[in-house]
């Protein structure tokens, strides 16, 4: 079933102007996506076609690095400077699970290494989950408010499927196919923010055909 809904998605949005072929590109070492995951662009900024400045493109620089050089590393890149000490915790995560390589993209992810990343102090599932998805190029799905709002409207997943189910809702229905998950992941955070919010736009969103019974089920409905 969910093989069948995500095909299904994949082909509203390759209709779509914006869909998943114009999404941002998988671009730059998997320690730099990991860095552009981590610390957020700042509200009304685009930043993705500025390269990642120094001490934060590297890991050892990184980790070297005072937490207030990191900040300003990030201020000037327009992005918020507050999670700078814990870049540092993921720079020496890094370094000891995959060692100085910046460029490749790390094969071999222990599960021990995605134990210690998903039990790290400061940071969140989803944040966790969304550096194995681009970062690592794993195939894990990253529960964020803007999935979650479109899987409850639509009915696809009910609002108490606990993280497993999102994982195999995802996964299975994908084939378990990283870089699928990951096209399909920024779509639909693309239409988080453009039509999904608190008030969905549906009348102008390309997900609409795809609504039951052309509405979308109400979020506070029990
Ligand atoms: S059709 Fe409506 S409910 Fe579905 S994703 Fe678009 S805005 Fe959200």
């Amino acid at each position: 079933m969910s093989e069948t809904v995500i095909q299904q998605v994949e082909a509203a949005l390759e209709a779509w102007a914006e869909g998943l072929h114009s999404i941002a590109p998988h671009a730059g070492s998997a320690w730099e996506r990991l860095v552009g995951e981590v610390l957020e662009p700042r509200a009304g900024r685009r930043t993705e076609r500025q390269e990642c400045p120094s001490p934060l493109r590297d890991p050892v620089e990184t980790r070297n690095a005072h937490a207030d050089e990191l900040a300003d590393a990030a201020e000037s890149w327009g992005r918020s400077g507050k999670r700078a000490g814990l870049l540092k915790t993921l720079a020496e995560w890094w370094l000891e699970t995959f060692g100085e390589q910046d460029a490749a993209i790390p094969r071999d992810v222990r599960p021990e290494a995605v134990e210690r990343l998903e039990g790290m102090r400061g940071l969140s599932p989803e944040l966790a989950a969304r550096i194995q998805l681009r970062a690592l190029e794993m195939a894990v799905w990253p529960v964020t408010r803007a999935a979650q709002r479109i899987c409850f409207r639509h009915g696809w997943l009910d609002p108490s499927a606990d993280y497993d189910e999102w994982q195999s809702y995802f996964i299975r229905g994908s084939s378990g196919d990283a870089d699928r998950l990951r096209a399909l992941f920024d779509a639909l955070q693309r239409i988080g923010q453009k039509f999904c919010g608190a008030r969905p736009r549906c009348e102008d969103c390309p997900l609409q055909p795809l609504l039951r019974n052309g509405q979308p089920l109400d979020l506070n409905a029990e």
